[in-house]
């Protein structure tokens, strides 16, 4: 039985910060901050939430990997600098809107595809670059916590995907060892570093979803990287704009397998593992 992993966000579950929404977190974040911050309100809802993800950019541009996903501290550095007077709880804010309608959803499919690898005797576990005090209530609200037997998160590493540190964190819980994940860098090159299989996530309805190519659509998933290069080549470069840091090759980001739903995914680990 294979030890599998999985990447969150936009593989499994939508998260409740919906950056460019103005009613998840980061919304209310930027609703609190507009007042104290110069221009327009419109302008300045706005430049609220730039200060923050430039915050994020340049603690990932200096190396400091973990501090970059801790929003609760930038939120709250970004706020202090404008005289903001309350405490944005960055935390409370995710179990607030956790539960308030329409904020999280699980991807099609994916209750059911735990429930596949469960059956099949796999051992599953979370690898993401959220903190586990924003990951944890949502698989809880979304009722898939259960399925994880661990949940591996920066905080707790001390560095963050693709750091092969990230996946060496688990591996004490299985062989083979497969992490499934929708980020090239993050999710296919990281488990490659540390001897990992992996499988890329494409699916409808997720962030920077991008249809494959015609002549990859009717294959087996394990078949369709190896027709795949210049479309592979064109998702590395897309997903590289965000995540460049520490920089990749092409060679490692190439998956064994790619799947187009969750549905996918069972019998995707089943053939890798054989
Ligand atoms: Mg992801």
């Amino acid at each position: 039985m294979a030890l599998v992993s999985f990447d969150l966000d936009g593989v499994l579950q939508r998260n409740p910060f919906h950056a460019g929404r103005p009613d998840g977190v980061f919304g209310h974040i930027q609703r609190e901050l507009t007042p104290y911050l110069d221009g327009e309100p419109e302008i300045a809802f706005k430049e609220a939430l730039r200060l923050i993800l430039a915050e994020h950019r340049a603690r990932m541009q200096a190396g400091r990997y973990v501090d970059a996903y801790d929003w609760d501290d930038m939120t709250r550095l970004v706020a202090e600098r404008f005289g903001y007077p309350g405490r944005l709880d960055v935390p409370a804010l995710v179990r607030h809107y956790v539960k308030e309608p329409g904020m999280v959803w699980l991807y099609p499919g994916a209750a059911e595809c735990l429930q596949a690898l469960q059956d099949q005797g796999h051992t599953l576990v979370t690898i993401t670059n959220g903190y586990q005090v924003y990951q944890e209530p949502i698989l809880v609200q979304l009722g898939i916590r259960k399925f994880f037997t661990a949940m591996v998160t920066p905080e707790m590493v001390g560095t963050m995907k693709p750091m092969p540190a990230m996946f060496q964190a688990a591996e004490s819980l299985g062989n083979p060892r497969i992490h499934v994940g929708d980020t090239l860098p993050h999710d296919i090159a990281g488990p490659h570093r540390a001897g990992w299989m992996s499988i890329y996530v494409v699916q409808p309805g997720a962030g920077g979803y991008a249809e494959l190519p015609p002549q990859a659509r009717d294959l087996a998933p394990w078949e369709r990287p190896a027709v795949c290069t210049d479309w592979l080549r064109e998702r590395l470069e897309h997903d590289r704009v965000l995540n460049d840091n520490p920089p990749v090759t092409f060679e490692e980001c190439i998956p064994n397998a790619i799947v187009t739903g969750l549905g996918e995914v069972p019998p995707t680990v089943a053939y890798l593992v054989r």
